[in-house]
């Protein structure tokens, strides 16, 4: 019997996807998946098919888990709605309230935020103190502390935490070491290789590559991937199937993007030294054989005038993230780091003066142009 027009409108022919093999993987834009029966149902509680409700799990965010994983030489991954989740994620995999955990005091604005915030008053126990000193961490440690959370690379002064340190530190006391590898990538570090256990990432920033995607990743051993897992399913921050597609598409061109900005950023970083109104350049050193990352934090000399600057660098825009194939610049006192206490950020030595370049994938010579062009302006 042909349908009617209401029913028509629904039901529609559609052709069979299964036949004609895609390029690229599709994007599994859809919230549930269908059964046959009640028997093939079934088969998703047995374990034989592996997709019931998106929020539980879907084919483009288990990609991008799996993708990252794989990257990070980790045998399981997880991906979630931000960077913010899969660090919230992996912190209740690791530790329960009233259990301690160590952080550094150059955490990234967000996370700080999430510890002060956030996790303090679901009872965990926080302290957040310098890094810069293993011993000072070691001092640290108390009877109920169960993780050491850090950065590979750390936010605005690029700060390379001493990894191979803090793991041994970590393993020597039977803490769960977790790092947050956003500003190295596993294209020039790969944390859990050395021996970390939880690695996160915001995929917003270098995985996904191209500023057009909220993301997040956490892998790890399985036991704690599954835990992580069940966190993001049980809190709601379950990545959508769009979202993951974009971000594993970026995933495809990380080598090349970070290959080119590296070196981008390794010109310019040596360029800011030569010149004499900059009182200080931030670019680590000896993160890696294939390069030192892409960003570049300067501290301008007083007498720049730092809204000139800002309003003088031409194609550089000022976003207040990192990480895309454009130049940008950032102003940490007046985005990452407002809610940082002035205490902690003047022993940070995070100063009025400080300027986050997240260098693209541009032409060097126009990137320093632009830059020369900014300071030339601001001199008062
Ligand atoms: C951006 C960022 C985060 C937070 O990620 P979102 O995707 O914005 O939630 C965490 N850590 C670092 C180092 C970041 O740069």
């Amino acid at each position: 019997m042909t349908k009617h027009f209401n029913t028509q409108t629904v039901h529609f022919q559609k052709g069979d996807g299964e036949k004609n093999v895609s390029k690229t993987k599709p994007i599994y834009q859809t919230s549930a998946f269908t059964f046959e029966s009640l028997e093939d149902m079934e088969s998703y509680f047995s374990g034989e098919k592996e997709y019931l409700y998106t929020r539980y799990s879907n084919p483009n965010p288990d990609d991008l888990g799996a993708g990252v994983a794989q990257l990070e030489g980790a045998p399981a991954g997880a991906a979630s709605s931000s960077g913010m989740s899969a660090i919230l994620a992996g912190v209740m995999a690791a530790a329960n309230p009233g259990e301690h955990i160590i952080v550094p005091e150059d955490l990234y604005g967000g996370t700080y935020q999430l510890f002060e915030q956030e996790l303090k008053g679901f009872g965990y126990e926080i302290s957040v103190i310098d890094f810069t000193s293993i011993k000072n961490v070691e001092e640290e440690i108390k009877d109920n502390t169960v993780l050491l959370y850090s950065e590979s690379i750390a936010n605005p002064l690029l700060r390379a935490e001493n990894l191979q340190e803090l793991i041994s530190l970590g393993k020597t006391h039977n803490l769960t070491v977790m790092i947050d590898n956003t500003f190295a990538t596993p294209y020039l570090i790969q944390p859990y290789k050395q021996g970390a256990d939880i690695v996160v990432h915001s995929a917003t920033k270098y995985i996904g590559g191209h500023s057009d995607v909220t993301a997040g990743v956490i892998v790890g051993n399985e036991e704690l991937i599954a835990k992580a897992k069940k966190k993001i399913i049980n809190l709601g921050g379950s990545l959508s199937p769009f979202e993951a597609w974009l971000a594993c598409r970026g995933l495809k061109t990380l080598s090349v993007r970070m290959e080119r900005q590296c070196a981008n950023a390794n010109e310019l970083a040596v360029w800011f030294r030569e010149q004499e109104d900059i009182k200080k350049v931030y670019y680590p050193e000896a993160v890696s054989e294939r390069g030192n990352g892409a960003m570049v934090s300067i501290e301008l000399e007083e007498y720049i005038d730092l809204h000139t600057f800002f309003s003088s660098l031409d194609w550089v825009k000022i976003v207040p993230t990192l990480a895309g194939v454009e130049t940008t610049v950032s102003y940490p006192l007046g985005t990452s780091h407002r809610t940082v206490p002035e205490e902690i950020r003047n022993s940070l030595g995070i100063t009025a003066g400080i300027v986050r370049i997240s260098v693209g994938i541009e032409e060097s010579k126009d990137i320093i142009e632009a830059f020369n062009g900014a300071l030339q302006a601001a001199k008062k």
